[in-house]
């Protein structure tokens, strides 16, 4: 067929193009869900160049006959029949038919499909909106749609597409989105040729979560049991305490089998794990929501699926609700998890979770803590309060982490070692009064009064003693008493692998053990982990948002270093008195002592002058 005409509305196509297809990752979401609804059993997404070059999307499913291929390239046309109920739920996902006419409007577009019992299927090429072939296909039944160079006609849209690896980790969060919610489904996801994840079909929901995030985290899940609130019901996996992320990519969430962005429910999260979750982190969720289609809205933007709740206070309580439920019968609680609030004007009040209150009472009533509790709900969380590892660790400050064994390893920050390399310079005359929230060391200054951070000075001191050793040729480390396997996402595993060398010379000794799988040896002598897998954990995870940020998966050795020392040190270890003058001396012997790598302060002043003025003894 060598006639070529332009497809209707193709100029209007590649202006809708620009609303649904932003980029390589919504053509994946679109092609993935047509696979979905024409019923196929394995649906095979691949993409090189993060899509740009080439998108493929393969499925088993019903196929079509040519009129209807031909049909479906036509704006507006779509054979699903759609009951009411339907409609409300899918609907309104936005473009009823435009999908494929739009992305072939921008794009070198190749379909071939053919049904079960069909003897010849059909191939369509468009170029651009173009109609450039038609012919018989002669593949397996199902349907492939092939999208190359995407946005080659509008360089303007072109342009604006990310890095290779920002595009890439967008069509991965993608297929991650579908492959959870669609466990009954095999998928297969070829990056460059090749394969990322292979995940046969399973009616195992925690299955398909292990083939996607790896042994090790799905290990560390636990399960919401189904409970139902005010007509929601929610059930799913959820990471437990201590298991957070700097970002929201695992904190996936489904609202009736599809995936959804809703503010409604990440405040739930919140609220659900309290201080089970480190401030600025975000919990790893796989959690399923089910209510009444008339009860929400979906909609705000076509390529954005956000609901609007219209009783989001309803939603919020569920979630919190399920979480903490979940995360209490877990039993796995770290101290301080005990107020999920009811309201949300109780929502995380800071003051409860801080150590005030537990610093006092400790030292007030030994080992019978006063709790200083928001509501008096949950008794049986009380007496937990305040005595976790956190707590408990206090007192052996100083001993080694347990899983250390090296007898003559050195001992961990603030390590006196470092006094001896000590440089020239002096330490001021401080005068150590005390420390606030088990984090500001206060001392007295002939100016005024100094506030150390000691957190950040820990880091600091760290970090120059990390680069030192590292110029002598490598930081030491220590043995594990028991050597760790990690099983890891392809993702994470690929980050590790390509900065192996770099992190044996900072003193963390890992190699590949298998598929995904590492062996941990050895870590950083200085490091205090009581959770290495958690702590390594923590560190690939900065490492990996740092690579697809800088998209370089070698990261450099001072951005390494940063990462590790940001989390060799714990906040709110409480130290001895020497050991707060040791950190001093430490910081002060360090070539940048007034700022932690990150650039954060170290140190602050208050002067005499500045605490006059505020307590109104001199004119300001
Ligand atoms: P919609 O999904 O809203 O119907 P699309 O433009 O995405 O609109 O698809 C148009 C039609 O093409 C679909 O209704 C369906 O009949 C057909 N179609 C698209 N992809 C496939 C596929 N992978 N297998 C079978 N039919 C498909
Ligand atoms: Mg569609």
């Amino acid at each position: 067929m060598s006639k070529i005409r332009i497809l209707p509305d193709a100029l209007a196509s590649q202006v809708a193009a620009g609303e649904v297809v932003e980029r390589p990752a919504a053509v994946v979401r679109e092609l993935v869900e047509n696979s979905l609804d024409a019923g196929a059993g394995h649906i095979t997404v691949e993409v090189r160049r993060g899509g740009s070059a080439l998108i493929r999307v393969t499925d088993d499913g019903g196929g079509m006959d040519r009129e209807d291929a031909m049909l479906c390239m036509e704006r507006h046309a779509t054979s699903k029949i759609r009951t009411k109920e339907d409609l409300a739920a899918v609907g309104t996902f936005g473009f009823r038919g435009e999908a494929l006419p739009s992305i072939a409007s921008v794009s070198r577009f190749r379909l071939a499909t053919r049904e079960r019992e069909a003897l010849a299927g059909t191939e369509i090429e468009i170029n651009g909106g173009r109609l450039a072939a038609v012919k018989d296909h002669g593949g397996a039944h199902g349907t492939v749609i092939e999208v190359r160079s995407l946005f080659f006609n509008v360089p303007a849209r072109r342009k604006f597409l990310r890095t290779e690896a920002t595009e890439y980790a967008h069509v991965e969060q993608q297929f991650r989105l579908h492959a959870i919610a669609h466990p009954e489904t095999a998928f297969t996801l070829i990056r460059d040729d090749e394969v990322a994840f292979h995940l046969p079909a399973t009616r195992d929901l925690l299955e398909r979560i292990r083939g996607l995030v790896g042994e090790d985290l799905a290990s560390r899940l636990i399960e919401v049991e189904p409970v139902e609130h005010h007509g929601i019901r929610i059930e799913g996996h959820i990471g437990g305490p201590g298991l957070s992320r700097s970002n929201r990519q695992q904190q996936l969430t489904f609202l009736n089998g599809r995936p959804i962005e809703s503010a409604i429910i990440n405040y739930g999260l919140k609220e659900g794990y309290h201080t089970a979750l480190m401030k600025g982190q975000h919990p790893v969720t796989f959690l399923f929501l089910r209510m009444p289609p008339e009860t929400f809205d979906i909609n705000v933007h076509p390529a954005k699926k956000e609901a609007r709740f219209h009783d989001g206070y309803a939603v919020r309580e569920a979630v919190a609700r399920a979480v903490g439920r979940a995360l209490e019968s877990a039993g796995r609680l770290p101290g301080g998890h005990s107020t999920l609030s009811p309201r949300p004007q109780a929502f995380a009040p800071a003051q409860v979770q801080t150590a005030l209150p537990l610093q006092t009472a400790r030292v007030a009533t030994g080992d019978a803590p006063r709790v200083v509790q928001a509501e008096p709900a949950r008794p049986h969380m009380t007496s937990r309060m305040f005595t976790g590892p956190d707590a408990n660790s206090a007192e052996k400050i100083i001993a080694p982490s347990p899983v250390v064994t090296t007898p003559e390893a050195p001992p961990p920050v603030p390590n006196p070692e470092a006094a001896v390399e000590k440089k020239a310079r002096g330490v001021p005359a401080f005068r150590i009064i005390g420390v606030l929230h088990k984090l500001y060391i206060l001392m007295e200054s002939a100016e005024g009064l100094v506030l150390m951070d000691q957190h950040a000075a820990h880091e600091r001191v760290n970090f120059e003693k990390m680069r030192r050793a590292m110029e002598q040729g490598g930081v030491p480390s220590q043995r594990l008493l028991m050597p760790l396997t990690l099983q890891l996402s392809p993702r994470d595993a690929d980050v590790l692998a390509r900065n192996l060398e770099p992190l044996s010379r900072l003193g963390i000794e890992a190699e590949p053990f298998g598929p995904n799988i590492f062996k941990i040896e050895a870590l950083p002598s200085f490091v205090r982990a009581d959770d290495p897998a958690a702590w390594l954990d923590r560190v690939i995870e900065e490492l990996k948002s740092l690579s697809s940020r800088t998209s370089s998966l070698r990261l450099g050795e001072d951005m390494i270093a940063t990462t590790v020392c940001r989390h060799s040190v714990k906040a709110n270890d409480r130290l001895s008195l020497p050991e707060q003058q040791a950190l001093l001396e430490d910081l002060f012997a360090c070539e940048m002592p007034y700022c932690c790598p990150h650039g954060r302060p170290t140190l602050i002043q208050m002067s005499l002058g500045e605490l006059e003025r505020k307590f109104g003894r001199q004119a300001p």
